[in-house]
């Protein structure tokens, strides 16, 4: 399961009611903070999240509006010794402009005391663990380096205990061996495989976050699929010839994509001040009816084939 905590969801400014880009993946004990806009410091505060483990920062791209947090969220881990070190990935030119920030802004020759590592990112796998890998893709925007990212869980084969029951293999590491895919020796010498007592393979949870973006078309083999895509939403349809100058989508373009990727929900992000929540809802509504719009501070936990909205 994925769990997508909204941070900021406005677009180039914050509003009153929502801050600038920024939200939290979190994977068991995995987290991801993708983008970090002003203002990302306080909004965890208030989220409750808290600080630990949360250095590990995916940006989209390196517009002011998704990097300019970075500056206040490294002076606060340099105070805080909990945190030893920073992993920010980005393209080339995004981790350009966040090097300019923190090493000519922020430390100006003072040595960090938490290790800053940038990592540049290509196309393909940028984090795998046992269970789910991410994937960076390139998306078109204004400026180079721009990505999206795919979170996805690993098929595994469900142990069926009833079948185990039924074999009296005893609990333990003999249980955890067969999971793993090897074949056991019990005790009493019978032999036991994996196939014994192992389903068909289940197809894990696809999460997509696609940031700033102008266009869909190149997106479409990234996102086929995903249980749940968090995409941009910057304009309405009124206001399609902006969202073009601009490379920004509008609400019924993200929700065409959602239908032609064959996608399960889509949460729109990154909006004008300048429209009404319900107004995007509605566009986006009637091309894909699984459409939500985040607010700051919501939570969504996305399951194979579920996307539910955690009430706190
Ligand atoms: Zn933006
Ligand atoms: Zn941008």
């Amino acid at each position: 399961m994925f769990e997508i905590i909204f941070l900021g969801t406005s677009a180039s400014a914050p509003s009153i009611h929502r801050g600038l880009s920024a939200q939290v993946v979190k994977h068991e004990e995995h987290r991801f903070l993708i983008d970090c806009g002003e203002g990302t410091q306080r909004q965890i505060l208030q989220s409750g999240i808290g600080f630990k483990r949360l250095n590990r920062v995916l940006l989209t791209h390196g517009h002011l509006d998704h990097i300019l947090g970075l500056a206040g969220l490294l002076s606060t881990f340099m105070r805080w010794e909990a945190i030893e070190e920073i992993e920010i990935y980005g393209g080339r030119s995004t981790l350009d402009r966040v090097h300019d920030l923190l090493y000519g802004v922020v430390l100006r020759g003072i040595r960090p005391p938490v290790e800053v590592k940038l990592l540049e990112i290509k196309s393909g796998l940028i984090f795998d663990v046992d269970n789910f890998s991410v994937t960076a893709f390139p998306v078109s925007h204004r400026g180079p380096d721009c990505y999206g990212f795919s979170f996805e869980e690993k098929s595994r084969r469900p142990f069926l205990a009833k079948n185990a029951e039924a074999l009296a293999i005893p609990p333990g590491p003999w249980r955890r061996d067969l999971v793993a895919g090897k074949t056991i020796t019990l005790p009493d010498g019978r032999q036991i495989t994996p196939d014994q007592v192992l389903g068909p393979e289940r197809p894990g949870t696809k999460f997509v976050q696609v940031g700033d973006t102008g266009r869909t078309d190149n997106l479409v083999e990234h996102v086929q699929g995903a249980d749940t895509l968090v995409i941009e939403s910057t304009y309405l349809v009124q206001e399609s010839d902006m969202a073009d100058r601009f490379g920004h989508l509008t609400a019924a373009r993200a929700a065409q994509l959602a239908v032609e990727a064959d996608v399960q929900h889509l949460i729109l992000t990154h909006l004008s001040r300048r429209y009404r929540e319900r107004d995007i809802l509605a566009e986006a509504r009637a091309i894909f009816p699984n459409s939500y719009v985040a607010r700051d501070f919501d939570t969504y936990q996305i399951l194979r084939g579920t996307c539910e909205k955690v009430v706190g």
